[in-house]
């Protein structure tokens, strides 16, 4: 696994199955935080890591999302360190099994029931600051989609919202995708925030990102369309 310092506070860790798979390590003032869990196989790497980076134990996981390439190592990390596992609360219903993803057929459990709780919200349903990051709720890729940023450090960690190649956003891949009209349209969230850097699960490093949004909304609209 391949271990990187991408920002004062944030570290990538990455493997491959077929495509990359990224995970994120951020250590804060509210101790480490784990952004998805990747594969199983990544379990071992990610407990090492987090010893080596000295910031303190693992204090929690936050998910972008309930698909199984991003909640693999949850059981091996948590065997090691019993820490909550955070998601949209409209994604759990799904990542346990209750309900089967938009455009899949069955419903397939890739959490443990009641292992997940929602990301906490105020009164009025925004998402609340965790681990020195923001959540925004992202949807389309899958229902609760949720992107993480980091304002300090300026990257937005963007799990499938977006794939990438060679410092391109591209859509996130289209089989996986329940509703790819509605993924598209949340990537105005990189409008809002203006982000230095984005981070994708599966694929490279996006530097300004928002200065490629329109192209990127004018080819994926066009793709939708065709
Ligand atoms: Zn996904
Ligand atoms: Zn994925």
């Amino acid at each position: 696994m391949r271990i990187e310092q991408i920002s004062e506070h944030i570290w990538s860790l990455r493997t491959w199955m077929l495509i990359p798979v990224h995970v994120w390590l951020v250590v804060d003032e509210e101790g480490v935080t784990l952004v998805d869990a990747g594969i199983s196989s990544m379990g071992k790497g990610i407990i090492e890591c987090v010893a080596k980076l000295k910031g303190g134990p693992l204090q929690r996981i936050v998910l972008t999302h309930g698909h199984s390439d991003h909640t693999g190592a949850i059981e091996l990390v948590r065997k090691n360190a019993p820490v909550p596992v955070f998601a949209h609360r409209t994604e759990i219903p799904f990542m346990e099994g209750k309900l089967a993803y938009p455009r899949r057929k069955k419903a397939v459990a890739s959490v443990a029931p009641g292992l997940a709780q929602p990301l906490p919200e105020t009164p009025d349903g925004q998402l609340q600051s965790i681990g020195g990051l923001t959540p925004y709720h992202a949807p389309g890729h899958s229902p609760g989609h949720v992107v993480y940023y980091h304002e300090q450090d300026d990257v937005l960690l963007a799990g499938d919202l977006f794939t990438s190649r060679k410092g391109k956003l591209r859509r996130p891949m289209a089989i996986f995708t329940a509703d790819m009209q509605e993924a598209v349209q949340s990537a105005a969230i990189v409008q809002k925030l203006q982000p230095k850097r984005i981070e994708v699960c599966h694929g490279t490093p996006v530097l300004e990102p928002a200065a490629q949004l329109e192209a990127y909304l004018t080819l994926s609209l066009k793709q939708i369309r065709t």
